[in-house]
């Protein structure tokens, strides 16, 4: 069944008896959110056209003037030239001129515009092409152009093209000596039992950065859809938008205008310079294997990609070591008692062993015993050979021999290719390597998260936005992966791009170990479940604090799953039959049937969401005052359905544009958040970042200031200062300060 799936090759290569994708469109009048589906599928059509035909300069053509209307300018300019690079027809030429003219008087390009205006004149006393009607729409558009080239002109003095200021990101202040990526604060540790860790080796505040690391190899998640992009979009073009269709394969910016490998339609890209990388450096492998790599899944991808990059270090010594461990010996080859390491276990307050060196041979570090983000210490993460199920490692050794062979095949067809001989002539070693990441990557895999903002639907002007963690794309970060799991960890992860901080998310004290948390959080899930979760995925008991404490002392289910009576409003309690917790009341009510009372409370809910989707308004509120009305009768007042539907009831509202409405039933929701994650939680800097933009929009001044100094306390401890958000929040501040008072009354 499996293998049958690896002749699905409709991912690779152009197709060229495909239809037309693309349709030259009018100057309709579209809404700006038409115009970001419209480049997502203009891009779409790029990736399936063959390079230098009219079809792919149409497209990008097309797309440049979607990008126009989305005030993308320097976006706009770049498609225009590259749909002139693929042959754009000669009759149509005006129409991007002009538009190019347009961009570069916007940007303040005056004597480029100049210069544009000049050939496209000059282009038409030598041919006179066009229409008499169309000739003289474009003399009217020239003559505006000049008159506002000449106008902005007169204006050189003052004016300044707007340009966005990019933050310095913040580095490590000290970087570490031991561990490339990481700060001085922070010390690797070994123990028997417990593996490599870090710890603390001063105190530490909540908010230090300790980990900034660029990930050693990551691969885009292909298949999954972004939200509300698809919505509306669908009945127009049969079209699905994923994730590979929104950020770059390489770098994972956000873009709209992609750039399409030329061999392949799968991989895109921001720009040409992170094409140009890709390709040298695993690109002009994979490219033949897109579908492939596809079937196979992430994993597989990885493993592959980890493999192509080893080969940019020092090869030779990794094949060695694979062949040791092929041959079964010692992994302490003699090569290997280099990586012996003293490491001072000076933790100060332990007396006895203050000052005692152990020597203990830390893996993955080079002879200086340093631990850097290489493929050396890639290939030290742990494998878990011995814990795997026989049927996951027969399905492993399938995929990296799928992948071999047709590797060879490529090999085979283009001989006198720049195809690196280290990895065709090695192919059984490197498929050894391929086989090891793809075990080690299960309890070593970092998904790379990021927010994605969905404007709040059915509002004219959409200034408030529902913020959304998606699973962006899959990576190996060997300095993150020495961090043990906790289930209410110290620290906090984000991303930008391809790397990722860690954070203090507490105070941490000396000589503390440095935790962050592998999904399972306690916050979010029991804690049964999360010690079945750690168990299979990664293979050992939780004993954090969180889970001893759960475990020993039976708590009660959290408050955000609570149901409470439905005569007393008092909380229930028990196991199957549930009885009300107040003395004087005697009700009592099965669990089954509170549970499916829960069940079709959420299926209205859902409705009521997708009312608000389809912009209907009115109704979704009306729906969800009977949602709300339905759970004060069973549910706790913090229970998470109650927050969903405050939430769902706030983003109606703020649609509607009563911002003070909207604002008190987010304040609701944010409450639930706050019980369920913790009041510096993450969640919590989210919810209150969008009820900062509420009170800004109504302008409650002092309610806006007071949230927009509590939402940036919050999300700078996990995020830091060159957030998007914090940044967002500052701006805001700043118009507040600046704005003038509103009148009240007479005096004040
Ligand atoms: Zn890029
Ligand atoms: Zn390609
Ligand atoms: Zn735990
Ligand atoms: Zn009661």
């Amino acid at each position: 069944m499996f293998l049958n799936n690896l002749s699905r090759g409709y991912f690779v290569g152009k197709d060229p008896n495909a239809p037309p994708f693309y349709r030259e469109e009018g100057n309709k009048k579209f809404q700006k959110k038409d115009y970001v589906g419209a480049t997502v599928l203009y891009s779409k059509g790029i990736s399936h056209s063959r390079p230098h035909t009219v079809d792919i300069s149409l497209c990008y053509a097309n797309r440049s003037a979607a990008l126009f209307y989305l005030d993308q300018y320097e976006m706009c300019l770049k498609d225009i030239t590259r749909a002139q690079m693929h042959g754009y027809p000669e009759r149509l030429q005006p129409k991007v001129m002009l538009r190019k003219t347009e961009c570069l008087v916007t940007l303040g390009r005056l004597q480029e515009a100049g210069q544009t205006i000049r050939d496209l004149e000059s282009n038409f006393a030598a041919k006179p092409t066009l229409a008499a009607a169309q000739f003289q729409i474009l003399q009217r558009n020239l003559c505006r152009l000049k008159r506002k080239v000449q106008e902005k002109g007169n204006l050189t003095e003052t004016y300044t093209t707007t340009v966005t200021k990019t933050f310095e990101d913040m580095d490590l202040r000290e970087e570490n000596e031991q561990i490339s990526s990481a700060s001085s604060s922070v010390s690797l540790c070994i123990d028997p039992l417990k593996g490599r860790y870090l710890i603390a080796t001063k105190d530490i505040l909540p908010g230090e950065l300790l980990v900034k690391e660029d990930a050693f190899v990551s691969v885009l998640n292909p298949g999954e859809m972004p939200p509300g992009l698809h919505h509306g979009l669908e009945n127009k073009w049969d079209t699905r938008i994923t994730n590979g269709d929104l950020y770059c394969h390489r770098c994972l910016k956000h873009t709209l205008a992609t750039v399409p490998c030329d061999g392949c339609s799968y991989a895109k890209y921001c720009s040409n310079e992170c094409m140009q990388q890709a390709w040298d450096l695993y690109h002009q492998i994979e490219c033949s294997l897109g579908g492939l790599l596809l079937t196979l899944g992430i994993f597989c991808h990885i493993a592959l990609r980890s493999t192509l990059l080893a080969r940019f270090e020092d090869a030779s010594k990794v094949i060695r070591k694979l062949y040791s461990e092929i041959s079964n010996k010692d992994m302490c080859s003699p090569e290997s008692e280099n990586l012996v390491q003293i490491l001072n276990y000076d933790l100060g307050e332990e007396g006895e062993r203050h000052g005692k060196t152990v020597k203990i041979p830390v893996p993955g570090c080079d002879i200086n015993g340093k631990y850097e983000n290489n493929y050396n210490a890639v290939f030290n993460l742990l494998a878990h050979t011995e814990n795997h199920s026989p049927e996951y490692k027969f399905l492993c050794a399938l995929s990296v021999s799928a992948l071999c062979r047709q590797l060879e095949a490529a090999d085979s067809k283009k001989p006198e290719t720049a195809a690196p001989p280290a990895l065709y002539s090695e192919l059984n070693i490197w498929g050894v390597a391929m086989l090891k990441h793809m075990l080690q990557l299960q309890c070593n895999a970092q998904a790379i998260t990021t927010i994605q903002e969905t404007a709040l639907s059915g509002s004219k002007e959409n200034n408030v936005c529902n913020s959304r963690q998606i699973r962006l794309a899959t990576g190996i970060f060997p300095v993150v992966s020495l961090l043990n799991h906790s289930c209410s960890p110290n620290t906090s992860v984000s991303f930008s791009s391809t790397v990722a901080t860690i954070r203090a998310s507490q105070q941490i004290g000396k000589g503390q170990e440095i935790l962050h948390c592998y999904g399972p959080h306690y916050s979010r899930m029991g804690v049964a479940d999360r010690q079945q979760k750690l168990r299979s995925q990664y293979f050992f008991d939780c004993g954090c604090p969180a889970c001893q404490k759960e475990k020993h002392r039976a708590v009660a289910r959290p408050r955000w799953e609570a149901f409470c009576c439905n005569q007393c409003g008092a909380l229930l309690q028990g196991g199957d039959i549930l009885s009300c917790g107040s003395m004087s009341c005697t009700e009592s009510v099965s669990r089954d049937h509170l549970t499916s009372q829960l069940q079709d409370l959420q299926q209205q809910v859902g409705i009521a969401q997708e009312l608000l989707r389809s912009g209907k308004l009115e109704q979704a509120v009306q729906l969800l005052l009977e949602c709300r009305h339905d759970a004060e009768s069973f549910l706790s007042a913090e229970h998470s359905m109650v927050g969903e539907i405050e939430d769902s009831l706030a983003q109606t509202y703020a649609a509607l544009g009563d911002w003070q409405k909207s604002a008190t039933h987010l304040q609701k929701s944010l409450r639930v958040v706050e019980v369920r994650h913790g009041p510096s939680s993450v969640e919590v800097g989210h919810e209150l970042f969008k009820l900062a933009q509420l009170f800004f929009n109504g302008f409650a001044i002092p309610e806006a200031l007071n949230t927009v100094e509590r939402a940036e306390k919050v999300l700078m401890v996990h995020y830091g200062p060159c957030n998007d958000e914090i940044q967002e929040l500052q701006k805001m501040k700043s118009c507040l300060l600046n704005s003038p008072p509103i009148p009240l009354g007479p005096s004040l």
